[in-house]
């Protein structure tokens, strides 16, 4: 209990751990390590809100880890764990040792494998100096390529479209969020961007990104060129495992831990981004999402402090388009029933995802009470009749099958 804890990485989920463990009561010292230099900060506005206002929004004010006795070390990457001696490494050339080494080194943009991905003007995002790259291009009304359309990609083509900047987005596979939301949602969402404006291309694929200094075109497999003057390649994001991996702990595109943050060292735990953890269906998956941080953040405070392990959540993530307040919970099975109840033209609807009526996932928009009831059914198993859950003059609750 009065162990030293390190934490790599002042994302989401390490500043959160650090202040939990004061939280439980932890006495030891606590140090975060952050290889970017701003205090930990909230990375959801930075595809939502970063076109106005303060992009800045700090997870805690600097005096909390002050009163706290957190010590953070901006600016100082961790470059190497010796497991034998239990110490770090930093790019400062410091060794610090510890009883508990926590990673939470999270994960980055996969960059495009094609010529031209160079070119000045073309971003990804992950922190808040993309994102202030990202504003100064819709602020110059720079026509915008979004490759890849995916949550951060739609969100970003949302802000753009909202300032009156042209976009196109280039989805490879055959639909927007093919990987993380259902067919429906993904068609509904895919209507809603194009009502606004934005040109939206599936199937295909980017093979080039033309210019000289900056970027002029996005050229697709099928020879077609894409004037742009910005191209965002939001393709998904990589864990950044490789100082796990290089010390030998278990990693399969992640660092793998179990229900309790652990990974195979006992003295190591992950967190956030960068896990690969299980599922209450028993499968592992990467979940790149707040909640799931923060779960994680509590199921390793738990861990280090000895106090009973934490209830299983059902994982769940939010997104906002345009108008649209989007709640996610659970995962979409293949092939599950689907119930639609609400209007996607009214901008208020749910999709219940089933298996012979038990719930497995909602896609709620802006219907928090059957974003709510559809995660109690995920958690509690809960079978619902799907005619009466589709009626939207029926209570939710009405259509549990008791
Ligand atoms: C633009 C954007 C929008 C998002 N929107 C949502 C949303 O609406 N809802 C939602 O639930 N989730 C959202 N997410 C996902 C969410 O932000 C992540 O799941 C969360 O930030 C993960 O936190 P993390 O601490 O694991 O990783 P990160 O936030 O990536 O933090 C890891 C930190 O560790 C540092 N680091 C890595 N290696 C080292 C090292 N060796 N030494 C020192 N430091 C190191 C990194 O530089 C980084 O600062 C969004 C993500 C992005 C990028």
């Amino acid at each position: 209990m009065t162990g030293r804890v390190l934490v790599v990485g002042t994302g989401h989920a390490g500043a959160t751990v650090a202040g939990l463990l004061r939280q439980a009561g932890h006495p030891g010292p606590v140090e975060l390590f952050g290889d970017e230099l701003d205090l930990p900060y909230q990375r959801p506005p930075l595809s939502k809100k970063f076109a106005e206002g303060q992009l800045e929004q700090w997870l805690r004010p600097a005096e909390f880890y002050r009163e706290q006795d957190i010590t953070v070390r901006l600016g100082e990457q961790v470059t190497a764990i010796d497991r034998d001696r239990r110490c770090v490494w930093t790019d400062a050339g410091r060794a610090h040792g510890y009883e508990h080494l926590i990673l939470a080194t999270g994960a980055e943009p996969r960059p495009l494998p094609v010529p031209g991905a160079n070119l000045s003007g073309v971003v990804s995002l992950r922190t808040l100096a993309d994102a202030r790259v990202l504003r100064k291009c819709v602020e110059e009304r720079r026509t915008l390529v979004i490759v890849g359309g995916g949550y951060i990609g739609l969100e970003v083509a949302a802000v753009a479209r909202a300032n009156d900047v042209a976009v196109t987005i280039v989805e490879r596979e055959d639909r927007v969020l093919a990987r993380v939301a259902s067919p429906r949602l993904s068609e509904i969402l895919a209507a809603h961007h194009q009502r606004q404006g934005t040109r939206i291309v599936t199937g295909a694929d980017v093979v080039r990104i033309e210019g000289d200094d900056r970027v002029r075109a996005v050229v697709l497999g099928d020879g077609e060129e894409i004037p742009c003057e910005a191209v965002l390649v939001g393709i998904g994001a990589t864990p950044r495992d490789r100082l796990a991996a290089e010390a030998g702990l278990v990693c399969a595109q992640g660092i793998v831990v179990d229900a309790q943050a652990r990974t195979s060292d006992p003295h190591i735990l992950a967190i956030g981004d960068v896990t690969r953890r299980p599922l209450s269906t028993g499968s592992l998956a990467r979940l790149e999402s707040i909640p799931s941080a923060t779960e994680q953040a509590k199921q390793a405070v738990a861990a280090i402090t000895g106090a009973p392990p934490v209830a299983p959540e059902v994982p769940w993530f939010w997104s906002d388009q345009f108008d649209l307040k989007l709640k996610i919970a659970g995962l979409v099975p293949p092939s599950p029933g689907t119930v639609l109840r609400g209007d996607p033209a009214t901008g208020r609807f749910a999709l219940f995802h089933h298996l012979g009526g038990i719930v497995a996932a909602v896609e709620a928009a802006n219907s928090p009470a059957e974003f709510v009831a559809g995660k109690k059914f995920i958690a509690s198993g809960t079978r619902i009749d799907p005619a009466r859950l589709a009626d939207a003059a029926v209570p939710v609750r009405d259509a549990v099958i008791q």
